[in-house]
C-alpha cells in the first residue's frame, strides 16, 4: 500500500535521531566539529547559513554526498528550513551507509530566531547575476569570487597607455573600487593607444574620461580620480586605502617611488612597462618576490635611456601588457593560480616571442632586504624623462635575470 508523506515523516523520524539548536551550538562551542550539511535550495543558503555548513541541495544529496562527504562514519548534522527535508535527507543518508546522521530540529530558522551566528553570502542584483554569469560559471570565481572582486579596490597609477587597457578589464571584471593617479589631459598624440580616452575629450583631465569610460562600461565600479602627480608628500595616503597597484607609469621617479611605496607599505605591486615593439609585466611583492630595487637599485644616469616619446611605442603593445596586468591583479585579488613572482613576462612583438624570465630577490636590496639603507620615499629628479624600463635584451637577460622558458 502507499505511504502517505505524514507516514513517510514518521519513519524518518524514528530512523534519524532529531537535535536542538541549543545542542548544537553546545557541540560547537565545545570544540566538537560535526560537518553540518545544509540541505536546503540554492536560493535559500544565499540568505545565509550556519557558518562552515557544507551546502547540498535536497536535490543533489544522493548525486553528490558521496564526494563531499567521503567518510560514513563521520558526525553529520543535517538541516534544512525548518526540520523536515533534513530528516527526509537524514534517512537517504542512512540508507546510503552513513551511521552518524542527526536532523536539526527547527532547522535554519529555528537558529536564526534564536539570533545565532549566521553567514550570508552576498546578495547579486539579478543584473549583476547576469554580468558576472560567466565568473560564477568557473569554480575558482564562483559567487564567492566575484564578492572578493566586488569588494576589491585596486589602484592604477597612470591612466595612459597601460592603465587604460588594465582599468577598463578591471572594471569589465567587477573591480567594485579602481582609483587612478594622473594629471596629465588627453592629448590627440594618446589615442593610437590609450583605449579609455575618445577624440571628443581632448583636453579633458585623463581621470575624468576614464571614470566617464569605466562607468559606461561597468556602473557597479566607483573610481576615485587622483589628479595629482605622485610624490614622496602624496604616495602613502594615495596608496594606503589600495588592495593592489597596479603600474602604468611611464618615467623613472614614479617607477622608483611606486616601488619604495609598496615595499613600505607591504603592498603587492603589478608592474608593466613598454619599449617601442617590447613589453614586460610581472608583481613585485617581497619577501615573495624580488622588487624592483632587487633588479635596478639605482635609477640610471640621466640621458641613459630614451623616452616612449623621443622612442617611440607600438599601439596594440600597451595593451598585450596592460591586459596581463590586470590579469595578475584579479589573481592576487581571487588568490588563484601561480602570480607572476619572481617571474617576469617578456613580450618579443615583432619576434612573435614570449618568454618568462626568473627573478631572483636581493637579500642585500637597499630597500626590501634584510638592511635596508632605503628607508624613507625619494623623489628623484625627473632628469631621464619619459623613459621606461629598458626590457631584458634578448639574449643576455640582467643581473637577476634567468631565462627560463621560451615560448615561440
Ligand atoms: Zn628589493
Amino acid at each position: 500500500m502507499a505511504k502517505t508523506y505524514r507516514q513517510i515523516l514518521d519513519e524518518a523520524r524514528k530512523l534519524v535521531p532529531e537535535t536542538s539548536v541549543e545542542d548544537l551550538k553546545r557541540r560547537l562551542d565545545a570544540g566538537e566539529v560535526p560537518v553540518l550539511l545544509d540541505v536546503r535550495e540554492k536560493e535559500e543558503i544565499r540568505q545565509g547559513a550556519i557558518p562552515g555548513a557544507i551546502p547540498l541541495p535536497r536535490g543533489f544529496l544522493e548525486i553528490q554526498v558521496e564526494e563531499k562527504l567521503p567518510d560514513k562514519n563521520a558526525p553529520v548534522v543535517a538541516y534544512c528550513a525548518s526540520g523536515t527535508r533534513s530528516l527526509l535527507a537524514g534517512r537517504m543518508l542512512k540508507e546510503l551507509g552513513y551511521t552518524n546522521v542527526v536532523s536539526l530540529a527547527g532547522g535554519f530558522t529555528s537558529w536564526k530566531n534564536k539570533g545565532l551566528p549566521i553567514e550570508a553570502e552576498r546578495q547579486f542584483t539579478s543584473e549583476q547575476q547576469i554580468r558576472y554569469s560567466r565568473h560564477f560559471l568557473l569554480s575558482e570565481v564562483g559567487e564567492k569570487g566575484q564578492a572578493k572582486l566586488l569588494d576589491a579596490k585596486v589602484l592604477c597609477i597612470g591612466a595612459g597607455g597601460l592603465g587604460s587597457p588594465a582599468a577598463f578589464y578591471l572594471a569589465a571584471a567587477g573591480v567594485g573600487t579602481i582609483g587612478l593617479v594622473d594629471m596629465d589631459v588627453v592629448d590627440l598624440s594618446n589615442l593610437q593607444r590609450q583605449i579609455l580616452h575618445t577624440n571628443d575629450r581632448i583636453g579633458m583631465p585623463k581621470t575624468e574620461s576614464a571614470r566617464m569610460t569605466l562607468n559606461a562600461l561597468n556602473p557597479d565600479v566607483k573610481v576615485l580620480e587622483f589628479r595629482e602627480r605622485l610624490s614622496s608628500e602624496n604616495a602613502f595616503r594615495i596608496f594606503e586605502p589600495f588592495d593592489v597597484i597596479v603600474n602604468g607609469c611611464d618615467n623613472f621617479p614614479t617607477r622608483y617611488l611606486a616601488n619604495d611605496a609598496c615595499v613600505m607599505l607591504g603592498k603587492p605591486l603589478v608592474d608593466g612597462a613598454i619599449w617601442q615593439f617590447e613589453g614586460q609585466a610581472t608583481v613585485f611583492h617581497p619577501p615573495l618576490g624580488p622588487c624592483y630595487r632587487c633588479l635596478f637599485p639605482e635609477p640610471p644616469p640621466p640621458g641613459a635611456v630614451p623616452s616612449c616619446a623621443e622612442a617611440g611605442v607600438l599601439g596594440v603593445l600597451p595593451g598585450l601588457v596592460g591586459c596581463v596586468q590586470a590579469l595578475e591583479a584579479i589573481k592576487l585579488i581571487l588568490g588563484v593560480g601561480r602570480p607572476l613572482l619572481g617571474r617576469m613576462m617578456h613580450f618579443d612583438t615583432l619576434d612573435g616571442e614570449v618568454r618568462v624570465l626568473k627573478l631572483r630577490r636581493n637579500e642585500n636590496c637597499v630597500v626590501c632586504g634584510d638592511a635596508p639603507t632605503i628607508r624613507h620615499l625619494i623623489d628623484y629628479e625627473a632628469f631621464c624623462g619619459l623613459g621606461p624600463t629598458p626590457p631584458a635584451p634578448a639574449d643576455e637577460p640582467p643581473p637577476g635575470m634567468v631565462d627560463v622558458r621560451k615560448v615561440g
